[in-house]
């Protein structure tokens, strides 16, 4: 029998905070009554806030992310068009796959896992497409394989400078309400992401926002779908209903999620990712051990995928902290597996709960064969930790 907590510090599905819990513990109700939308308007509106968007349109698919990817593909695009995107990580990976499946040419920028979105390579691809043959720009915002944040915002401007009217579509499944996203400023015109990460739900919802030019484009795109039709969905949307069955504890959940943000303030959620994941990376520093990311520019705040010794199998790790220490980590991905073990840092997350990530590990570590200094990376995150609090305003 395992006794007290387990511990979940993999990026997604992430630790769903008590009130939201409860918030779900809802008896099951009418989606077509009359005062349903008093549930649902308001979400639409909230989850607007989360991706700073006035001018976007919000969906809510029964789905998970990868749901809402083929949603924005297939409402947007047409068979046979051309789009271009980087695969640096196993989620660009598989979003290219789906892509492919779906009919699409995809034009692949193939970089190293570990590398950012290559924004030049990208201009450049932009500046030569001299009759507009790229219909759109795909881009994974956080790849959580490597841990790996892009610059949205240069990929935007490597749009502008060459004159170009693709479609930018941004994967922000593990940024989405826990990094810097700008869906307006950075005029993002499809951005996808799922409930169970930085919004702490449990998996179930699809999210897109969408711009009024993807919304244009979707009028006459000619790519088949059904379920995941806009037209649908926006027309029963308009007075708060679903075309189908929508999951309603779960909207109750994001009811109360988007609430948590709001108290908390958007900024300070974003600040607080970035404290602690820096807390996290000195941790691991410490221990001497290198991320994935190449640079770091490109760290990731909501995810640290980091590299084991030659000698150390990282699925010992995984078992370890899972069997001996009812903690879970991220496994390496693809190419990773057994490399990499990655420590997810997003959510409903504080200080406490990165030092009990980074104390499992190091054990996790040890007991595996590492020549690690028991508490050295718990140490390092403490003194970032302590000396950061003692910078700051108390905050109750
Ligand atoms: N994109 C990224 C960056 C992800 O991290 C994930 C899942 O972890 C997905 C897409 C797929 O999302 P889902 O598992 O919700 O379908």
């Amino acid at each position: 029998m395992r006794t007290g907590q387990t511990h979940l510090f993999i990026p997604g599905p992430t630790n769903v905070p008590e009130a939201v819990r409860q918030a779900m513990n809802v008896p099951m109700q009418d989606m077509r009554a009359a005062d349903f939308g008093d549930l649902t308007l308001g979400l639409f509106e909230g989850m607007k806030s989360v991706l700073r968007t006035e001018r976007g349109t919000v969906m809510l698919f029964p789905g998970s992310g990868t749901g809402a990817w083929e949603a924005a593909i297939t409402n947007t695009l047409n068979p046979g068009d051309k789009v271009l995107m980087a695969r640096h990580g196993h989620f660009s990976t598989l979003w290219a796959q789906m892509a492919e499946r779906l009919g699409l040419q995809v034009e692949l920028i193939d970089i190293p896992w570990g590398a950012g979105a290559p924004v030049k390579e990208i201009a450049r691809r932009l500046g030569r497409d001299a009759h507009d043959e790229i219909k759109a720009v795909f881009v994974t915002h956080n790849e959580t394989a490597t841990g790996v944040a892009s610059d949205i915002a240069a990929v935007r401007r490597a749009l502008d400078e060459n004159f170009h009217d693709a479609l930018l579509f941004v994967d922000g499944v593990s940024s989405v309400g826990s990094l810097d996203f700008r869906m307006d400023e950075w005029e993002v015109d499809l951005v996808v992401t799922g409930s169970q990460k930085g919004l702490m739900l449990p998996p179930g919802l699809g999210i897109l926002g969408v711009s009024e030019k993807a919304l244009e484009a979707a009028r006459s795109a000619t790519m088949r779908r059904a379920y995941f039709e806009f037209s649908d969905m926006l027309a029963m949307n308009a007075d708060g209903y679903f075309p189908y069955t929508p999951p309603t504890p779960l909207l109750h959940g994001l009811r109360a999620s988007l609430a948590r943000i709001a108290t908390e303030g958007l900024d300070n959620v974003i600040a607080r990712h970035t404290r602690l994941a820096e807390g996290v990376r000195r941790g691991i520093a410490a221990w001497g051990l290198p991320l994935v990311a190449e640079h770091h520019t490109l760290y990731s705040d909501t995810v640290s995928a980091i590299r084991v010794p030659q000698e150390i199998d990282a699925r010992e790790v995984l078992r370890i902290a899972y069997e001996e220490f009812n903690t879970s980590f991220g496994s390496g991905l693809g190419p990773l597996d057994g490399k990499v073990f990655r420590i997810g840092h997003l959510g409903d997350l504080n200080e406490a709960m990165c030092l009990t990530a980074l104390s499992v590990a190091e054990m996790a570590l040890y007991r595996a064969g590492m020549q690690v200094q028991l508490g050295s990376g718990v140490g390092a995150a403490q003194a970032w930790f302590a000396a950061d609090a003692a910078a700051r305003p108390f905050l109750h």
